[in-house]
C-alpha cells in the first residue's frame, strides 16, 4: 500500500488551516517521506491540489522511479535549485508560501526575490508531526530495523577482545549492523569503556583499549531505511570492576536504571504527556537522591530520523499518541566511575506500550 497520497493530502489539510496556498518542503527526510524521493538536492512544492518535485539531471531516473505519482521538474544545469523551485511557485500561483524551517535565509530570500507579489511565512513542523505517527508499513520497517540492530549485537559480542580500542569496537559494530542488514550504523556507535562511559556521548578513542576497565556502554542502530536506536551496558571479563566512590556497586546502578526503564514504560500510553513518562523516570533516581546523574531526556522518537517527534523529556510539550514510536533510555553518569544507560524501542498504543527490542537487559551478556 502507498500511503504517500494520504500523507500529502494530511499535509495539505495543515495548510488550508494555516491559510497557506502551498508549504515548499526543503527538508531532506520530508521530501522523501511525503514523495517517495531519495536523492539529493530536491524540494517538494505542495498545494492543496498538487505536487511537484524540482530537482536535477543527475537524478531524473531515479525520481521518475520513484515518484510516479506526482509532477516531477528537473532543473536545467543553467539554472539553480532555488530559481527552478521560484518559477515552479509562480506557475503554481502561490501567493502565500509557508518554507519550512530547514529553509536556509539564502533561498528564502532569493524566493522572495523572485516572487515579489508572494508572501513567505515560516512554518514549523508540520510535516514532522505526521511524520512521528507510524503506519503499518512503518512499522514493519522500524521492527525490522529492531531486529537487525540485535542480530549485529548478537554477531559482535563473541568477537570483542581485550586488545580492542573503543575505535576497533565501533568499527566491528558498524560492520556488524552492515552484514545483519542495515545500510549503515543509524548513528556511529557509541562503545565507552570504564570511566569514559560517563560521558553521553562518548566518541570512540583509538588509545581506551577493552581491558581498561570491567565496563563498556555500547549505543548502536540499524538504518534499514527507517532506524532502531538501543543501549546495553555489560559487565567484560577483560578489565577491572571497579566500585563508584563512597556509592553502591555496579548491580545495584544497574537494577535503579532498569527499574526507572520500568517505571517510565508503565507511565506510556496514549494520551499521556511525554513529559509525564520522563518525570516517572526520574522519580526512581530522586528516592535515591542520584537524580542529578540523569543528564538528558529520557527518549525520543525514531524513524526515517534517528531523533524525531516525539521528544520525551522534561520540557516536552508533546502528548503521546497511538503510533508512536519512542526510545526509553534512562541512564546514571557517575563522572570518574562510568555510567549506566539501557536504551529499549517501545510502540505507543491505546492502553499502554510494545517494547519492540527483545534483546535481555543483562548486565551479563558479555562474560
Ligand atoms: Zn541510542
Ligand atoms: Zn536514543
Amino acid at each position: 500500500m502507498d500511503y504517500r497520497p494520504a500523507r500529502r493530502q494530511s499535509a495539505a489539510r495543515e495548510l488550508k488551516a494555516a491559510s497557506l496556498d502551498a508549504l515548499l518542503v526543503t527538508n531532506p527526510t520530508n521530501v522523501r517521506y511525503l514523495s517517495g524521493f531519495s536523492g539529493e538536492a530536491a524540494y517538494l512544492a505542495l498545494t492543496a491540489k498538487k505536487a511537484v518535485l524540482v530537482t536535477d539531471a543527475r537524478f531524473s531516473d531515479q525520481a521518475a522511479e520513484e515518484c510516479r505519482d506526482i509532477e516531477v521538474v528537473i532543473r536545467p544545469h543553467t539554472q539553480t535549485l532555488d530559481q527552478a523551485t521560484a518559477a515552479v511557485l509562480g506557475k503554481l500561483k502561490a501567493k502565500t508560501v509557508g518554507l519550512e524551517g530547514s529553509t536556509t535565509l539564502a533561498t528564502a530570500e532569493s524566493l522572495s526575490g523572485a516572487l515579489p507579489a508572494a508572501t513567505f511565512t515560516a512554518v514549523h513542523g508540520v510535516v514532522e508531526t505526521l511524520r512521528a505517527v507510524k503506519d503499518a508499513g512503518e512499522l514493519a520497517h522500524i521492527r525490522h530495523a529492531v531486529a537487525v540492530a540485535e542480530r549485529a549485537f548478537r554477531a559482535f559480542v563473541p568477537h570483542a577482545r581485550a586488545a580492542d580500542s573503543e575505535k576497533d569496537l565501533h568499527d566491528a559494530m558498524e560492520g556488524m549492523l552492515r552484514r545483519a542488514g542495515a545500510v549503515r550504523g543509524s548513528f556511529d556507535p557509541i562503545t565507552a569503556v570504564g570511566e569514559r562511559a560517563a560521558r553521553p556521548h562518548a566518541v570512540p578513542d583509538p588509545g581506551v583499549r577493552l581491558d581498561a576497565a570491567g565496563l563498556l556502554l555500547i549505543d548502536w542502530g540499524a538504518d534499514c531505511g527507517y532506524k532502531s536506536d538501543l543501549t546495553r551496558t555489560v559487565k567484560t571479563p577483560f578489565g577491572p570492576a571497579r566500585k563508584p566512590k563512597g556509592g553502591a556497586d555496579f548491580d545495584h546502578i544497574y537494577r535503579l536504571v532498569c527499574a526507572a526503564q520500568d517505571a517510565a514504560a508503565a507511565a506510556v500510553r496514549a494520551g499521556v504527556a511525554a513529559k509525564d513518562v520522563d518525570a516517572a523516570a526520574r522519580r526512581v533516581f530522586a528516592a535515591e537522591k542520584l537524580d542529578d546523574r540523569f543528564t538528558h531526556g529520557l527518549g525520543h522518537g525514531i524513524g526515517l530520523d534517528i531523533h524525531e517527534l516525539p521528544r520525551v523529556r522534561a520540557d516536552s510539550t508533546c502528548v503521546l499518541e497511538v503510533g508512536h514510536v519512542i526510545t526509553l533510555e534512562p541512564a546514571l553518569y557517575l563522572p570518574g566511575w562510568g555510567g549506566i544507560r539501557i536504551e529499549d524501542d517501545y510502540l505507543v498504543t491505546e492502553t499502554g506500550c510494545e517494547r519492540l527490542s527483545t534483546l535481555p537487559r543483562d548486565p551479563e551478556l558479555l562474560l
